[in-house]
Protein backbone atom coordinates (compact mmCIF):
# COMPACT_ATOMS: atom_id res chain seq x y z
CA UNK A 1 0.00 0.00 0.00
CA UNK A 2 0.90 3.79 -0.62
CA UNK A 3 0.24 5.80 2.35
CA UNK A 4 0.16 9.45 2.50
CA UNK A 5 2.47 11.30 5.39
CA UNK A 6 2.76 15.03 5.69
CA UNK A 7 2.62 16.00 1.79
CA UNK A 8 4.50 12.77 0.97
CA UNK A 9 3.14 9.55 -0.77
CA UNK A 10 5.42 6.56 0.55
CA UNK A 11 5.56 2.59 0.94
CA UNK A 12 3.52 1.55 4.01
CA UNK A 13 6.57 0.34 5.35
CA UNK A 14 9.00 3.29 4.93
CA UNK A 15 6.29 5.84 7.13
CA UNK A 16 7.58 7.03 9.65
CA UNK A 17 6.09 9.36 12.49
CA UNK A 18 8.37 11.28 16.26
CA UNK A 19 7.85 8.79 19.00
CA UNK A 20 7.17 12.31 20.33
CA UNK A 21 3.95 13.12 19.08
CA UNK A 22 1.30 14.15 20.86
CA UNK A 23 -1.10 11.75 18.43
CA UNK A 24 0.61 8.91 20.14
CA UNK A 25 1.45 10.09 23.83
CA UNK A 26 -1.57 11.78 24.62
CA UNK A 27 -4.36 10.68 22.00
CA UNK A 28 -3.92 14.63 20.92
CA UNK A 29 -5.75 14.70 17.06
CA UNK A 30 -8.60 13.77 15.47
CA UNK A 31 -9.64 11.44 12.35
CA UNK A 32 -12.16 10.92 9.72
CA UNK A 33 -12.77 7.74 7.76
CA UNK A 34 -14.74 8.39 4.47
CA UNK A 35 -15.84 5.34 2.57
CA UNK A 36 -15.35 4.45 -0.86
CA UNK A 37 -17.72 2.64 -3.51
CA UNK A 38 -17.12 2.14 -7.08
CA UNK A 39 -13.72 4.12 -6.78
CA UNK A 40 -16.10 7.39 -5.74
CA UNK A 41 -16.04 9.04 -2.16
CA UNK A 42 -18.84 9.15 -0.55
CA UNK A 43 -19.79 12.47 1.22
CA UNK A 44 -16.50 13.91 1.13
CA UNK A 45 -18.04 17.02 1.84
CA UNK A 46 -19.47 16.18 5.07
CA UNK A 47 -16.20 14.64 6.20
CA UNK A 48 -14.03 17.63 4.94
CA UNK A 49 -15.75 20.24 7.01
CA UNK A 50 -16.57 18.32 10.30
CA UNK A 51 -12.70 17.76 9.83
CA UNK A 52 -12.47 20.96 10.17
CA UNK A 53 -14.74 21.63 13.01
CA UNK A 54 -12.94 19.09 15.04
CA UNK A 55 -9.52 20.89 14.42
CA UNK A 56 -10.77 24.51 15.29
CA UNK A 57 -12.38 22.92 18.54
CA UNK A 58 -8.83 21.58 19.70
CA UNK A 59 -6.96 25.15 18.61
CA UNK A 60 -5.18 22.94 15.60
CA UNK A 61 -3.70 25.30 12.91
CA UNK A 62 -3.46 22.36 10.05
CA UNK A 63 -5.79 24.53 7.48
CA UNK A 64 -7.15 21.34 5.29
CA UNK A 65 -8.29 23.01 2.09
CA UNK A 66 -10.79 21.13 0.84
CA UNK A 67 -9.37 20.76 -2.45
CA UNK A 68 -6.22 19.64 -1.62
CA UNK A 69 -7.64 17.11 0.91
CA UNK A 70 -9.66 15.51 -2.01
CA UNK A 71 -6.86 15.35 -4.41
CA UNK A 72 -4.77 13.25 -1.45
CA UNK A 73 -8.00 11.01 -1.01
CA UNK A 74 -8.40 11.09 -5.00
CA UNK A 75 -4.62 10.25 -5.59
CA UNK A 76 -4.48 7.55 -2.77
CA UNK A 77 -7.86 5.27 -4.30
CA UNK A 78 -6.03 5.49 -7.49
CA UNK A 79 -2.73 4.46 -6.48
CA UNK A 80 -3.89 1.42 -4.44
CA UNK A 81 -6.79 0.84 -6.94
CA UNK A 82 -9.47 0.91 -4.14
CA UNK A 83 -12.79 -0.67 -5.65
CA UNK A 84 -14.86 -0.26 -2.49
CA UNK A 85 -12.98 0.47 0.81
CA UNK A 86 -11.91 3.09 3.74
CA UNK A 87 -10.18 6.18 3.54
CA UNK A 88 -8.70 7.35 7.18
CA UNK A 89 -7.55 10.59 7.91
CA UNK A 90 -5.81 11.63 11.00
CA UNK A 91 -4.17 14.87 12.03
CA UNK A 92 -2.59 15.15 15.22
CA UNK A 93 -1.00 18.11 16.83
CA UNK A 94 2.34 16.45 16.26
CA UNK A 95 5.58 17.48 18.35
CA UNK A 96 8.23 20.05 19.37
CA UNK A 97 10.73 16.96 20.42
CA UNK A 98 9.64 17.18 24.23
CA UNK A 99 6.55 16.07 26.07
CA UNK A 100 4.48 18.54 28.09
CA UNK A 101 0.95 18.98 28.33
CA UNK A 102 0.77 21.99 27.23
CA UNK A 103 0.58 22.39 23.74
CA UNK A 104 3.31 23.43 22.01
CA UNK A 105 3.97 26.74 20.02
CA UNK A 106 1.65 26.15 17.28
CA UNK A 107 3.81 28.90 14.93
CA UNK A 108 6.56 26.32 14.76
CA UNK A 109 5.35 22.89 15.51
CA UNK A 110 3.34 21.49 12.44
CA UNK A 111 0.66 18.90 12.80
CA UNK A 112 1.16 15.51 11.47
CA UNK A 113 -0.86 14.24 8.60
CA UNK A 114 -1.16 10.79 8.01
CA UNK A 115 -4.06 8.69 5.43
CA UNK A 116 -4.06 5.57 4.32
CA UNK A 117 -6.31 3.24 2.77
CA UNK A 118 -8.18 -0.29 3.43
CA UNK A 119 -9.76 -2.23 0.63
CA UNK A 120 -13.13 -3.72 1.53
CA UNK A 121 -14.40 -5.23 -1.19
CA UNK A 122 -18.24 -5.34 -1.63
CA UNK A 123 -18.16 -2.99 1.43
CA UNK A 124 -22.06 -1.93 0.54
CA UNK A 125 -23.38 -5.71 0.41
CA UNK A 126 -21.83 -6.81 3.90
CA UNK A 127 -24.33 -9.88 4.52
CA UNK A 128 -24.06 -8.32 8.37
CA UNK A 129 -26.65 -5.72 6.54
CA UNK A 130 -28.67 -9.19 5.68
CA UNK A 131 -28.75 -10.38 9.25
CA UNK A 132 -28.35 -7.50 11.48
CA UNK A 133 -26.56 -7.07 15.00
CA UNK A 134 -26.82 -8.18 18.18
CA UNK A 135 -25.77 -5.26 20.62
CA UNK A 136 -24.90 -5.23 24.27
CA UNK A 137 -25.57 -1.91 26.59
CA UNK A 138 -22.28 -0.73 28.30
CA UNK A 139 -21.78 2.61 30.62
CA UNK A 140 -21.11 5.74 28.77
CA UNK A 141 -17.88 6.63 30.32
CA UNK A 142 -16.19 8.64 27.63
CA UNK A 143 -15.40 12.56 27.85
CA UNK A 144 -17.81 14.77 27.49
CA UNK A 145 -16.68 16.23 23.86
CA UNK A 146 -17.72 13.26 21.93
CA UNK A 147 -18.48 15.87 19.28
CA UNK A 148 -14.98 16.16 18.34
CA UNK A 149 -13.86 13.18 16.52
CA UNK A 150 -10.44 12.45 18.68
CA UNK A 151 -8.52 9.54 17.93
CA UNK A 152 -9.29 8.52 22.07
CA UNK A 153 -11.19 4.84 20.89
CA UNK A 154 -9.69 3.22 23.56
CA UNK A 155 -12.81 3.24 25.21
CA UNK A 156 -15.12 2.26 22.57
CA UNK A 157 -12.49 -0.85 21.74
CA UNK A 158 -13.20 -1.59 24.95
CA UNK A 159 -16.91 -1.99 24.42
CA UNK A 160 -16.32 -3.43 21.11
CA UNK A 161 -14.36 -6.30 23.10
CA UNK A 162 -17.12 -6.71 25.77
CA UNK A 163 -19.86 -6.72 23.19
CA UNK A 164 -17.60 -9.88 21.61
CA UNK A 165 -17.34 -11.74 24.68
CA UNK A 166 -21.03 -11.82 25.07
CA UNK A 167 -20.89 -13.22 21.87
CA UNK A 168 -22.31 -10.20 20.36
CA UNK A 169 -21.56 -7.47 17.69
CA UNK A 170 -21.91 -4.55 18.88
CA UNK A 171 -22.12 -1.86 22.03
CA UNK A 172 -24.81 1.03 22.60
CA UNK A 173 -23.52 3.26 25.80
CA UNK A 174 -25.78 4.47 28.48
CA UNK A 175 -25.55 7.72 29.96
CA UNK A 176 -28.26 8.41 33.04
CA UNK A 177 -30.16 6.12 31.90
CA UNK A 178 -30.19 7.21 27.83
CA UNK A 179 -28.64 5.71 24.66
CA UNK A 180 -25.84 7.98 23.64
CA UNK A 181 -24.25 6.39 20.48
CA UNK A 182 -22.36 2.54 19.67
CA UNK A 183 -19.12 2.55 19.60
CA UNK A 184 -18.21 3.57 16.33
CA UNK A 185 -21.87 4.40 15.13
CA UNK A 186 -25.07 6.46 16.02
CA UNK A 187 -27.69 4.96 17.33
CA UNK A 188 -31.60 4.92 16.16
CA UNK A 189 -35.07 3.04 17.23
CA UNK A 190 -38.20 2.81 14.87
CA UNK A 191 -41.50 2.80 16.67
CA UNK A 192 -44.85 2.55 15.06
CA UNK A 193 -42.69 4.11 11.92
CA UNK A 194 -40.87 6.93 13.50
CA UNK A 195 -37.50 7.52 13.22
CA UNK A 196 -35.98 8.11 17.26
CA UNK A 197 -32.32 9.28 17.27
CA UNK A 198 -31.10 11.54 20.30
CA UNK A 199 -30.54 14.82 19.16
CA UNK A 200 -27.09 16.88 18.22
CA UNK A 201 -25.36 18.32 21.23
CA UNK A 202 -21.71 17.38 23.33
CA UNK A 203 -22.35 14.12 24.06
CA UNK A 204 -22.80 12.37 20.66
CA UNK A 205 -20.05 12.54 17.57
CA UNK A 206 -22.62 14.43 14.88
CA UNK A 207 -22.64 11.51 12.53
CA UNK A 208 -22.20 12.41 8.82
CA UNK A 209 -24.07 9.33 8.05
CA UNK A 210 -26.30 10.50 10.16
CA UNK A 211 -27.10 13.98 8.97
CA UNK A 212 -27.57 12.42 5.78
CA UNK A 213 -29.95 9.39 6.48
CA UNK A 214 -32.08 11.83 8.98
CA UNK A 215 -32.63 14.39 5.43
CA UNK A 216 -33.06 11.40 2.95
CA UNK A 217 -35.89 10.22 5.54
CA UNK A 218 -36.86 13.55 5.82
CA UNK A 219 -37.43 13.99 2.00
CA UNK A 220 -39.25 10.16 1.78
CA UNK A 221 -41.83 11.69 3.85
CA UNK A 222 -40.35 9.56 6.78
CA UNK A 223 -41.11 10.73 10.41
CA UNK A 224 -38.63 11.90 12.81
CA UNK A 225 -37.65 12.62 15.83
CA UNK A 226 -34.49 13.87 17.52
CA UNK A 227 -34.71 13.10 21.07
CA UNK A 228 -33.02 10.97 23.81
CA UNK A 229 -33.93 7.50 24.35
CA UNK A 230 -33.39 5.13 27.24
CA UNK A 231 -32.85 1.34 26.93
CA UNK A 232 -35.88 0.51 28.00
CA UNK A 233 -37.50 1.65 25.50
CA UNK A 234 -34.79 0.80 22.28
CA UNK A 235 -36.23 -3.12 23.96
CA UNK A 236 -39.75 -2.39 23.11
CA UNK A 237 -39.07 -0.59 19.93
CA UNK A 238 -40.14 -2.24 16.61
CA UNK A 239 -36.79 -1.99 14.99
CA UNK A 240 -33.53 -0.67 15.52
CA UNK A 241 -30.50 0.47 13.80
CA UNK A 242 -27.68 2.41 13.35
CA UNK A 243 -25.25 4.68 11.12
CA UNK A 244 -21.61 4.98 10.19
CA UNK A 245 -19.66 6.05 7.40
CA UNK A 246 -18.00 2.48 7.17
CA UNK A 247 -21.34 0.35 7.83
CA UNK A 248 -23.96 3.04 6.47
CA UNK A 249 -27.61 1.97 7.83
CA UNK A 250 -26.84 -1.52 9.82
CA UNK A 251 -29.70 -3.07 11.59
CA UNK A 252 -30.41 -3.94 15.25
CA UNK A 253 -31.85 -7.39 15.70
CA UNK A 254 -31.32 -7.90 19.31
CA UNK A 255 -30.53 -5.72 22.90
CA UNK A 256 -28.75 -7.04 25.74
CA UNK A 257 -30.34 -10.90 24.38
CA UNK A 258 -33.97 -9.36 23.53
CA UNK A 259 -34.82 -9.49 20.18
CA UNK A 260 -36.50 -7.14 17.92
CA UNK A 261 -38.92 -7.57 15.57
CA UNK A 262 -38.85 -11.01 15.50
CA UNK A 263 -34.82 -11.19 15.46
CA UNK A 264 -34.93 -9.76 12.02
CA UNK A 265 -33.44 -6.63 10.28
CA UNK A 266 -36.69 -4.43 9.86
CA UNK A 267 -38.94 -2.48 6.83
CA UNK A 268 -37.55 1.09 7.68
CA UNK A 269 -33.99 -0.13 8.73
CA UNK A 270 -33.99 -1.67 5.17
CA UNK A 271 -35.42 0.51 2.88
CA UNK A 272 -33.49 3.47 4.69
CA UNK A 273 -30.28 1.85 4.28
CA UNK A 274 -31.31 1.20 0.46
CA UNK A 275 -32.18 4.88 -0.14
CA UNK A 276 -28.81 6.11 1.43
CA UNK A 277 -27.06 3.79 -0.37
CA UNK A 278 -28.65 5.04 -3.51
CA UNK A 279 -29.03 8.60 -2.93
CA UNK A 280 -24.97 8.60 -1.72
CA UNK A 281 -23.66 6.71 -4.48
CA UNK A 282 -25.67 9.33 -7.29
CA UNK A 283 -23.57 12.22 -5.00
CA UNK A 284 -20.11 10.60 -4.55
CA UNK A 285 -17.23 12.22 -6.50
N1 LIG B 1 -20.43 7.87 16.74
C1 LIG B 1 -19.18 7.47 16.99
C2 LIG B 1 -18.72 7.40 18.40
C3 LIG B 1 -18.31 7.14 15.93
O1 LIG B 1 -17.06 6.75 16.19
C4 LIG B 1 -18.79 7.20 14.59
C5 LIG B 1 -17.92 6.82 13.42
N2 LIG B 1 -16.60 7.10 13.57
C6 LIG B 1 -20.11 7.62 14.38
C7 LIG B 1 -20.89 7.95 15.47
C8 LIG B 1 -20.67 7.72 12.99
O2 LIG B 1 -20.20 8.85 12.32
P1 LIG B 1 -20.08 8.90 10.74
O3 LIG B 1 -21.45 8.64 10.21
O4 LIG B 1 -19.62 10.27 10.44
O5 LIG B 1 -19.12 7.82 10.34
Amino acid sequence: RTVYVNGEYLPEGEATVSIFDRGFLMADGVYEVTSVLGGKLIDFAGHAKRLERSLNELDMTYPPEFDDLLEIHRELVTRNGIEDGLIYLQVTRGSDGDRDFAFPDAETTRPTVVLFTQSKPGLANSPQADKGLKIISIDDVRWGRRDIKTVQLLYPSMGKMMAKAAGCDDAWMIEDGFVTEGTSNNAYIVKGGKIITRQLSNDILHGITRAAVLRFAREAQMEVEERSFTIDEAKEADEAFVTSASAFVMPVVEIDGDSLGGGTPGPVAKRLREIYLDESLKAAI
